[in-house]
């Protein structure tokens, strides 16, 4: 009797090993070493280090705290009909060309090629960005407190690493990253190649908090400076549920700031 039992526990574990494989491990960039490069008050700059894997690259599935509770407020404080409108107005790729007509402010200019689908790709927000974002979430609220990080990517071909620069603090605006880009330089000068720009855009409350994922001015300029100094490869930015993606070659069709 008693090893009768035995073999239907070991029936149902076979069975429920069967069905269920084992999930690949996911990516998890708070395990990572992380190398502090500098802090000024709330302002803090430093670097994750971690082997490449594909599930950075995915789309996110976690539900990563920050992350979740911005999705719910926006839900609860646009209601989830406008939220499903404002989340997919801003996921479109969609619009007529005729949109890119007379519009004069540079800003909006920069929107409209994005969502008229001329330049970039819009996507869902990946594992990576998505942690990334998150780190910053778990600090400051983003619909109480919203901030802007930088995020420098760079990946070692030899040693199959990415480095993740981050800096960010808790005021609106990113602090300016200049231990990041000294980091950086030493680290081109030893096999590192800068391949991404990410950050993060978000909206008042009288836009509907969500942040537009197209490049600003501002942003466009400084997109050139790291394509002439750095290469980089693309940039791209997330408003915490998509990201558009902007390779370098697209970079001067946007409006900038001489
Ligand atoms: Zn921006």
């Amino acid at each position: 009797m008693r090893q009768n039992l035995y073999y239907l526990i070991l029936l149902c574990l076979f069975q429920f090993a069967c069905k269920e494989p084992i999930a690949k491990e996911d990516f998890d960039l708070y395990s990572q070493p992380k190398t502090i490069l500098a802090t000024d008050g709330a302002a803090e700059f430093f670097y994750w280090e971690f082997e490449d894997s594909e599930s950075i690259w995915e789309a996110n599935t976690k539900e990563l705290g920050g992350i979740v509770s911005f999705q719910d407020t926006l839900k609860l404080l646009l209601g989830p009909d406008r939220y499903a409108q404002v989340v997919q107005k801003e996921a479109t790729q969609s619009y007529h060309p005729d949109s890119l007509l007379n519009i004069s402010n540079g800003d909006k200019k920069n929107a409209m090629l994005t969502h008229t689908g001329t330049v970039g790709e819009i996507r869902p927000i990946n594992a990576l960005e998505a942690q990334i974002l998150n780190y910053q979430l778990l600090k400051y609220n983003y619909i109480g407190h919203p901030t802007e990080f930088h995020g420098f990517i760079a990946f070692h071909a030899e040693q199959k690493k990415y480095r993740v620069y981050f800096a960010a603090s808790d005021q609106p605006w990113p602090p300016k990253p200049n231990p990041l880009i000294k980091q950086l330089e030493e680290d081109i000068k030893n096999g590192w190649k800068l391949r991404y720009h990410l950050h993060n855009h978000y909206e008042p409350p009288s836009n509907d908090y969500l942040g537009i994922l197209a490049p600003s001015m501002s942003d466009a300029q400084y997109f050139k400076m790291l394509a002439e100094n750095y290469q980089v490869e693309q940039a791209k930015i997330t408003n915490g549920i998509h990201t558009v993606v902007i390779d370098a070659a697209d970079f001067p069709a946007f409006e900038a700031y001489e």
